[in-house]
């Protein structure tokens, strides 16, 4: 590019940010007498970026004072990893190129119109108004582990042949001090989204098999020689976004003093769905620890065959939607039986969720499902109720 061309004018719209490659550029502002440079930008420095980030028209005017070569940077380029970024760091930059802009204009003597269309205004707000909110429960969430009142119930899992009892799966409870006992489905999308699920995860293991500890040492007094149930701990896919986070399972693990071997770890599809490399390389880790790994919500979701045996994989968690269905819906019943057949030829356990009646207990017993859990056999209930009921 020649000297004296102008590269964009104040006012514009923008729909390019620039890399400077050689040569030098200088940014003003105003019109006329009340023209003012702010900047002389030298090679290696990026301009008109400020336009794209805040979405708005150009709050300066670029003009080349040498030859100049520029690298184009298109505005999705720019954009998607800041409009896919968390949003409180969106909404730093977006405050950040806000004040900058005062500050120039400020500098090249402009007044200070805090312009902006209705719409920008409107995203701007939405941002924010996000933002607060993943701030707020990041607090109270973080609040509820310090101040103890997070939970674990724990609901049986039984062998379908005989009843017995094979395990317990360990479920999130949240005492709330003002809203009383909330549900998981209340808070742990919002732990997920926050990031807070990985703290609440590695509590729930931590709490998960000290109480385990608990419950398997008087499993052994009243069952003497016999193993005792295994322990299903649900975790989020984003616990294991950072695969150090393996390591820290392996010290409470190994902290807590039980058996890899009774430990099973559930985790749901949309893992191996969303990055099968990833996924292969975390549960291939947690493998390692020697606990056993189940995939939740099986035939929900992303549901593509072709991974199963692609992952280190031992059980098989089929949805409720399917158990519940399954006495009046053939579909349902075809595919339960469809995924007990397929577990049993990958040689992989099965687990039937949401057991509720007396015929689809019998109607898992016919498929040769391995186990089941449901509120027909038990509904979760605490740590020391879960001892009560072993210790008669
Ligand atoms: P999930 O892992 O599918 O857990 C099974 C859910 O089904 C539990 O709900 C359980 O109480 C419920 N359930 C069991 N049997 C029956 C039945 O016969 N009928 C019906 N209608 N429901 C039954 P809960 O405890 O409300 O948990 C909901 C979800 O919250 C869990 O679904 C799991 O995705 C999540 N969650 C719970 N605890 C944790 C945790 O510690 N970490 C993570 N990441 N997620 C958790
Ligand atoms: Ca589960
Ligand atoms: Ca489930
Ligand atoms: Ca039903």
């Amino acid at each position: 590019m020649a000297a004296n061309q102008v590269i964009f004018r104040e006012g514009e719209a923008g729909d390019d940010a620039y890399i400077l490659e050689s040569g030098r550029i200088e940014i003003s502002m105003g019109e006329g007498d009340a023209q003012r440079v702010i900047a002389v930008l030298e090679p290696g420095e990026i301009f008109g970026e400020m336009a794209l980030i805040a979405n708005a028209p150009r709050s300066a005017t670029a003009t080349t004072i040498e030859p100049c070569t520029l690298l184009v940077l298109r505005r999705n380029r720019l954009m998607k990893p800041i409009e896919t970024a968390d949003p409180i760091m969106r909404l730093t930059i977006q405050m950040m190129v806000e004040r900058l802009n005062d500050a120039s204009r400020w500098k090249a003597g402009q007044p200070l119109i805090s312009q902006g269309s209705e719409a920008q205004r409107r995203a701007f707000a939405e941002v924010r108004e996000l933002a607060l909110r993943r701030v707020r429960t990041e607090r109270e969430l973080r609040r509820a582990i310090e101040k103890d009142e997070l939970a674990l119930h724990y609901q049986p899992i039984v062998g379908i042949a005989d009843g017995s009892l094979a395990g317990y799966e360990a479920l999130m409870r949240w005492n709330h001090p003002e809203q009383g006992f909330v549900p998981p489905a209340r808070f742990i999308p919002l732990a997920e989204e926050s990031g807070m699920v990985v703290q609440m995860g590695r509590w729930a293991l931590e709490r998960g098999l000290q109480e385990h500890a608990a419950i398997a040492a008087v499993y052994r007094t009243v069952h003497p020689g016999q193993p005792p149930p295994f322990i299903s701990i649900n975790v989020s896919a984003a616990q294991l976004h950072d695969l150090s986070e393996i390591d820290r399972f392996a010290g409470i693990i190994e902290a807590a003093g039980v058996e890899p071997d009774q430990i099973k770890l559930e985790i749901t599809e949309s893992l191996m769905a969303d990055d099968p490399e990833h996924a292969a390389e975390a549960l291939g880790r947690l493998k390692d620890l020697g606990v056993t790994l189940a995939i939740d919500d099986f035939g929900t979701g992303y549901s593509s065959l072709s991974y199963l045996h692609r992952f280190p994989l031992d059980t098989l968690k089929i949805d409720r939607s399917f158990v519940s269905r399954m006495d009046h819906d053939m579909a349902s019943r075809l595919l339960v039986r469809a995924i007990v057949d397929l577990a049993a030829d990958l040689g992989l356990q099965t687990v039937a969720e949401g057991v509720e009646t007396e015929a689809e207990y019998a109607e898992l017993a016919e498929l040769g499902c391995d186990f089941g859990q449901g509120y027909l056999m038990a509904r979760p209930c605490s740590a020391s109720d879960l001892r009560g009921m072993l210790a008669q």
